[in-house]
């Protein structure tokens, strides 16, 4: 009998210190609850397969790995709404993509990943790449662990009328594309609708829709309409039916207003809002997903003369007009969530954004709101993402100094974790 018991306590204490060392202990110094929009003090974060498993002013468990953030802001993983994470960023004209093969294409995306995950962002929605579906491959490797990166929730390609803003223009007639830089192009409700069932079953996590023309694009006009209403509303219904969201980019004030009234998840960009838009955007619960930092970048970039002529043009003003556009979107309450189009600013750099986003109407905690609680219900992942809660990934940034002071903080993130492995600990 006492042998039994003997065994069975030996039993009990190596299963203790198993189950001790498959869970971390992080201890966080503040904590931001992005769920309540509340910043905690002296927190514990339990982690066990990749998951958080407890958080609060909770004791330790004897045995456990302790990761010792006291000193730091902890956050849960930033998310990146709109990035592009396949293709060269240092090559702004589309053109240059028949210079390169797909493969050429994925390789460049392996730095990007990189330097997006260190940079705090574990997730990211990725909204387009002129070679289709090389997203969908770049997905796959990052989560088999091949290569390092955020999670991607991934588009596979435009979809994007014949010379639109998200087709690669300004060839000859006379040279035919291969069919991955034309994959997206779709006309007519019919067309639309085939294209995204076969998107949908090449295994892409959303849809992305071009509803107006384009700054980075040849022969395309921002202020411009694409699609129709009917395709639009083609799209957002043929995407329900394999449980898929819908991105628009939009610039025009019609472009933009025909997407929201088609129940497009999110308008990108969203430069040249009206009120009627504002109006309309609330009333559906459409996010507003505006890449406010970017123009430092096209301007930037202009002044190396290294942006085709015709895209400065496309942008003259538009900055401008979409950080007062992004201003009153703030004010009237409207669901806005953090994309930056990264791709046209280099990879690595999206935190910078934030700052811009408390200079143009956000309170701190909104903007880290916008990436992190509010990106993943845009995502649809409210259950996994967002916030570090019992059940969630173990996504957890920290950052030295308070984030809610003073918003740049986010631009030098000194730990990332992504589902429960450390990427980063400085
Ligand atoms: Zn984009």
């Amino acid at each position: 009998m006492k042998s039994i018991i003997a065994r069975s306590c030996l039993l009990l204490l190596a299963l203790a210190s198993s189950l001790a060392a498959q869970t971390t202990a992080i201890k966080a110094g503040k904590l931001v609850d992005t769920d309540s929009g509340t910043v905690l003090s002296n927190q514990v974060i339990l982690v066990r397969d990749g998951k958080v498993q407890a958080v609060g002013a909770i004791p330790i468990p004897a045995g456990t790995k302790v990761i010792d953030l006291s000193g730091m802001t902890v956050l849960p993983g930033l998310i990146d709404c709109h990035t592009h994470l396949v293709g060269d960023a240092n090559e702004t004209d589309p053109l240059a993509e028949l210079k390169k093969s797909s493969a050429d294409a994925a390789l460049t995306a392996v730095p990007n990943a990189r330097v997006t995950l260190m940079a705090g962002f574990t997730t990211v929605r990725d909204v387009g790449t002129y070679r289709a579906l090389v997203d969908v491959s770049l997905r796959d490797a990052i989560n088999r662990g091949d290569i390092i990166g955020p999670r991607m929730f991934v588009a596979g390609a435009y979809l994007t009328i014949t010379g639109g803003a998200g087709a690669v223009t300004g060839f000859a007639p006379d040279i035919t594309l291969p069919w991955d830089l034309h994959y997206g192009e779709a006309n007519g409700s019919d067309q639309v609708r085939q294209r995204i069932r076969d998107l949908a079953s090449h295994r892409v996590d959303l849809i992305k829709v071009l509803s107006s023309g384009a700054v980075l694009t040849h022969n395309s006009n921002p202020s411009s309409q694409e699609f129709t209403p009917e395709e639009l509303h083609a799209a957002v219904d043929e995407a329900s039916h394999f449980g898929l969201k819908v991105a628009a980019h939009a610039h025009s004030p019609e472009g933009i207003k025909n997407a929201i009234r088609a129940g497009v998840a999110s308008v990108e960009h969203a430069t040249m809002i009206d009120d009627e838009g504002l109006a309309l955007a609330k009333q559906h619960g459409t996010y507003l997903d505006m890449d406010i930092y970017d123009e430092e970048c096209i301007q930037e970039e202009g002044r190396r003369g290294a942006i085709p002529k015709d895209f400065l043009e496309h942008d003259r003003n538009l900055g401008q007009i979409q950080r007062e556009n992004f201003r009153k979107a703030v004010k009237a309450g409207v669901k806005m969530s953090f994309g930056t189009d990264a791709g046209v600013c280099p990879h690595g750099i999206n935190a910078r954004q934030f700052a811009y986003m408390v200079q143009y109407g956000m309170t701190p905690m909104q903007a880290i709101q916008a990436a992190t609680s509010s990106a993943a219900d845009l995502v649809g992942k409210s259950d996994l993402l967002g916030s570090l809660k019992p059940g969630k990934y173990a996504d957890i940034i920290a950052v030295k100094g308070d984030p809610l002071v003073d918003v740049h903080m986010l631009e030098h993130v000194g730990f990332v974790m992504k589902e429960g492995v450390v990427y980063k600990q400085e």
